[in-house]
């Protein structure tokens, strides 16, 4: 098929290109360096490649004033054109004062990378609560981009862009394509249909279904379009599930009828309005159908644990304009499995004596995943299957760090040490990381102060959310007196591989212990800062164990902790040959 076939026009008739013009490009970046510099967010920078590539046209910037109020009041640009999610710039007040009208200033990205000129015509003030009710229907802070706003600059500016690079991309390449260049690769395809595929999971068997459903249904050929930009904190990361497109697209689908390609997208999860928005976005890039199923781009339950927006007013809302976007919706109801049958169905062509199976999100983590239990075939293809296997390995096989803290000579390391040896027994890798002997290691030179204590609370931690992320599991004593620095800690590894142990022993036994004569020096104030006599403990509030060694010994406790380990699946019991999976 040589001849290229027609695909849709883009929205507003031709795609927005901001790009300069390579030939101009040296001089600009001179002069963009001679400029005052505004650091834009990654939410901003994903933005502004899909204004710089047409993926947002007819918008050529960063919306105006009188733009953004039109779009949050009728869901349309000021020329009349549907756009239903705002999409500024914001800038906090101090910048917003120190910017004149029609200055020019340099955008840079997170990671400083020039990216773009504006020339600054507009800078105003926008309301939070205003924003969240009109364009995203809610108030509640459970909503990711309504709790994110909150953090936002009090100014929006606004003004013609010249962009001198897209923000630097390096990984999956080949498959991150322009809307020009997705276009351009569609038409090849000799189909005048295409259908459009949005998502931000992992793709099972049931959306294949879906997919092979829509492309056959219209006659058409597939794009495969995830949105890579930035999802609902929590997703599975782009990473992970580019890897599982990839081996999909290769061996699942008909590579005529197929095409994949990531989009730079900085999700709302903006339900409804967000869909229609999806559209514009989707017929920039050539394609007349885009599947919606139920609960599209949906953020979740609010704060009282129901859903924010019911699961098909997305379809509605994108069929209610399907005829002005030019891009029709391909409606579907939830898929069932129907496991007697061997096939997927609709939920409402399935009547109630038959037998149905689904796996939700948080089954596939807790019941399969973490217990290292193979997704089955009818859901997930086994390729599938073994790359989140890789990302989300079992429990025992993943990292952990137990954290000890108490006073000093509270029985930390001796407890510490025999709970090493009882991991070893497992076949766990353990690391001990002993705040006395870190100290002649990574913390020589720092004493007791405050300061100096946190960062060596803080070294350890680091060390250890690293040993942790790689799979091993660390054990570490440091007195770690204060609360704020330990939670630091929990955060750096994460809540889920993160065991505090308090070691509960009263000062007066500590005191009694004296094994190095520490206390007996602090009470002739030979040692200041000495935490019990005149730095502040902070027992924990709610560690994952307290232990108590007047009346227990290091090794009753520390297969109290192991039990603990066992439990929550972190160390196995049965030697692997005599292990059912
Ligand atoms: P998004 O947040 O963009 O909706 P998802 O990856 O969750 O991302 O979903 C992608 C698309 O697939 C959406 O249109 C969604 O409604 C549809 N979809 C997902 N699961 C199902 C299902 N079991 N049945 C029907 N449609 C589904
Ligand atoms: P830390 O690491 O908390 O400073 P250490 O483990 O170095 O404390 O010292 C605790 C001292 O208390 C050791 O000499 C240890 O033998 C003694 N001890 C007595 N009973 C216990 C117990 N039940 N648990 C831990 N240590 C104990």
């Amino acid at each position: 098929m040589n001849e290229k076939t027609a695909l849709i026009t883009p929205y507003g008739g031709e795609l927005i290109d901001l790009m300069v013009p390579d030939a101009e490009r040296a001089e600009l970046r001179a002069y963009a360096n001679t400029l005052r510099s505004v650091r834009i967010s990654e939410r901003a920078a994903c933005d502004l490649e899909l204004l710089a590539t047409g993926g947002f046209s007819p918008l050529d910037r960063f919306m105006s004033e009188a733009d953004h109020q039109s779009v949050l009041d009728t869901m349309r640009l000021t020329n009349g054109y549907l756009f239903p999610i705002p999409v500024p710039l914001p800038v906090d007040e101090e910048t917003a004062d120190s910017l004149k009208i029609g200055q020019d200033v340099a955008l840079r990205s997170p990671s400083n990378e020039l990216l773009a000129v504006m020339n600054v015509e507009e800078i105003y003030p926008w309301n939070v609560e205003e924003v969240a009710l009109k364009a995203f229907g809610t108030l509640d802070l459970r909503h990711p981009i309504v709790a994110e706003m909150h953090g936002w600059g009090k100014y929006f500016i606004s003004g013609e862009l010249r962009v001198l690079q897209l923000p630097a991309r390096y990984d999956f390449k080949s498959l991150r394509l322009t809307p020009a260049e997705t276009r351009a690769r569609l038409e090849q395809f000799g189909h005048q249909n295409v259908i459009a595929f949005q998502t931000r999971n992992p793709l099972h068997r049931v959306h294949e279904e879906l997919t092979k459903r829509a492309t056959m249904e219209k006659d058409g050929v597939l794009l495969l379009h995830p949105s890579v930009g930035m999802t609902k904190p929590g997703d599975v990361d782009h990473f992970t599930r580019v890897r599982t497109y990839k081996a999909l697209a290769q061996r699942y689908y008909d590579p005529d009828r197929i095409l994949l390609s990531l989009l730079p997208l900085a999700m709302r999860m903006g339900g409804p309005r967000e869909a229609v928005w999806h559209a514009i976005i989707r017929r920039n890039h050539g394609a007349n159908h885009l599947i919606v199923g139920r609960d599209h781009a949906g953020p979740g339950n609010d704060s009282t644990g129901k859903p924010i927006y019911g699961p098909y007013d997305a379809q509605d809302l994108v069929e209610q304009f399907s005829e002005e976007l030019g891009v029709a919706a391909v409606p579907f109801q939830m898929l069932v499995y129907l496991p007697e049958e061997d096939r997927y169905e609709e939920v409402t062509k399935v009547n109630k004596e038959t037998k149905t199976a689904s796996i939700s999100g948080t089954q596939v983590r807790e019941q399969y995943l973490q217990n290292g239990k193979q997704l089955p075939e009818w859901f997930t293809r086994p390729e599938v299957a073994e790359i989140l296997a890789e990302t989300y390995p079992p429990r025992y096989r993943q990292g952990v760090t137990v954290w000890f803290t108490g006073l000093h000579n509270a029985g930390k390391s001796t407890t510490a040490n025999v709970l090493t040896t009882l991991l070893q027994e497992y076949g766990r890798n353990i690391t001990l990381l002993d705040g006395d002997v870190v100290r002649t290691h990574f913390s020589e030179g720092l004493g007791f102060s405050r300061e100096d204590r946190d960062d060596h609370v803080r070294r350890i931690g680091f060390v250890a959310s690293e040993i942790t992320r790689h799979g091993g599991i660390v054990v570490c004593a440091a007195v770690s007196p204060y609360r704020a620095t330990r939670n630091e800690v929990r955060n750096m590894i994460g809540g889920e591989n993160y065991i505090e142990i308090f070691v509960d022993t009263p000062l007066e036994v500590c005191e009694q212990r004296d094994t190095k004569g520490l206390y007996a020096r602090a009470r002739r104030g030979e040692i200041v800062g000495f935490t019990g006599i005149d730095d502040p403990y902070e027992a924990p509030q709610h560690p994952e164990l307290t232990v108590e060694t007047l009346h227990h010994t290091p090794e009753e406790n520390a297969h109290m902790i192991l039990d603990m380990l066992i439990e929550q699946g972190f160390v196995r019991t049965e030697e692997p040959g005599l292990r059912d999976n």
